[in-house]
Parts: structure tokens; C-alpha cells; sequence
């Protein structure tokens, strides 16, 4: 059952939703690493600042630096139909990435790139937002984060790390170069809902 507030959580709410968009901003007009002199729009991330739930992917692609906003183009399209299929709904997260600007030509981006971005940005980002479960999308995010050494060694599995519980698979834009592996997709992201369900994390909950 939903409770109130009180006068307290309210100004820790709004002190930390300030905080957020103060980093967003930061991130928009962001030089501190060579992928600035490229993009378009950064794209600091999407969704409620209170969500329980977080995805971290990769980087930007072409739409979501056209737009500013995370998973817009194909990879975007694909996330939403297994999303849907699976029962789970995009307004429940905050959806970002490790790099919150695109690499040229949608590269893999570079180690210094990613330790810039998620020191100065997506780190405090996890800390203010304070999500129950994050499902970390692709090897940069899941070696960043966890420090795992691959998907298909971490995937299946629910990590305990910093009182949070994480989740790896597969980036949804494989299915652009191994069709074979959009069944993989589809099985993290029915592992994500057993563990939303678990933790009684539903929107209903
Ligand atoms: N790929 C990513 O990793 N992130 C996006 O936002 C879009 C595509």
C-alpha cells in the first residue's frame, strides 16, 4: 500500500531531483572527454527520478543523439517489444548509459571515454536515483559496473553489489548482427520480471 510522505522525504525528494537536473544539465554541455566534439545532443538519461528500476546500456546511437533521449532508434524498437512481450513497462525505469555521448559511427567507447563518464556522471546518478535492481545492457556496462568479464559468463544470474541487485544481458542491438541471439534478449529480460516480481517491485506493489 502507497503511504504519505513526510515533510522530510518531500525535501529530500525535491533536494535530489534537483540534484539530477543539475547533473543533466552538466552532462548536456559536457567537454570533458573527446566524444563532445562529435555528438549532437549528450543524452543524460530518461524516466522518474524516484524509479526502483534502472537499465544501463552502452552509449548513444544515431536517433538518440539526434534527439537527446536514450533508446529511440532500432535498438530502442526492439528493447520496447521485448519489454512488452515480456510484461515489463519502460515508464518504470531510468534508462542511461555508461557514455552519455555517441562515439563516431557508433564505436565501442574507449576506456577513458567510459571511466569520465560514469565518474563524473552515471555514478552519482545510481547514488541519487537509488534503484532496487538494475539491468546492466552489453559488456561495457556490465565490466564498468560489476566488473565481470563478459555477458555470457554474468547473464542468468542476480548480482548483490553496493545493497543493490543487478542483472546483465545481452545488448538489445545484437539482434542487428546474431538474430540467433534475440532469444537470449528475451530470456534476460524474463529473468529481469521474475526478479521484479520477487523483490514485489510491480508497478502495483
Ligand atoms: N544503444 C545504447 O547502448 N544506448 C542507447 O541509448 C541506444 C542504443
Amino acid at each position: 500500500m502507497a503511504r504519505f510522505l513526510n515533510a522530510v522525504e518531500i525535501m529530500a525528494r525535491s533536494k535530489k531531483a534537483a540534484r539530477l537536473e543539475e547533473l543533466a544539465e552538466q552532462i548536456r554541455v559536457c567537454v570533458k572527454c573527446p566524444l563532445h566534439a562529435s555528438r549532437t545532443n549528450a543524452v543524460p538519461g530518461d524516466g522518474k527520478y524516484t524509479a526502483k528500476l534502472m537499465i544501463i546500456a552502452e552509449a548513444p546511437g544515431k536517433e538518440e543523439d539526434l534527439t537527446g533521449l536514450p533508446f529511440v532508434g532500432a535498438s530502442g524498437k526492439f528493447l520496447d517489444k521485448v519489454m512488452e512481450g515480456t510484461g515489463i513497462h519502460r515508464e518504470d525505469f531510468f534508462i542511461t548509459n555508461t557514455a552519455k555521448c555517441r562515439p563516431p559511427n557508433n564505436r565501442t567507447p574507449r576506456k577513458i571515454e567510459v571511466d569520465t563518464c560514469t565518474s563524473n556522471y552515471l555514478f552519482e546518478q545510481i547514488e541519487l536515483i537509488n534503484p532496487k535492481l538494475i539491468m546492466l545492457l552489453g559488456g561495457v556496462a556490465a565490466k564498468k559496473v560489476l566488473g565481470v568479464k563478459s555477458v555470457n559468463e554474468a547473464r542468468g544470474k542476480v548480482f548483490d553489489h553496493n545493497n543493490r541487485k543487478y542483472i546483465v544481458g545481452y545488448h538489445p542491438a545484437v539482434r542487428f548482427y546474431r538474430e540467433d541471439l534475440s532469444e537470449k534478449v528475451i530470456e534476460d529480460f524474463a529473468l529481469l520480471k521474475r526478479e521484479i516480481k520477487r523483490l514485489k517491485l510491480d508497478r502495483d506493489k
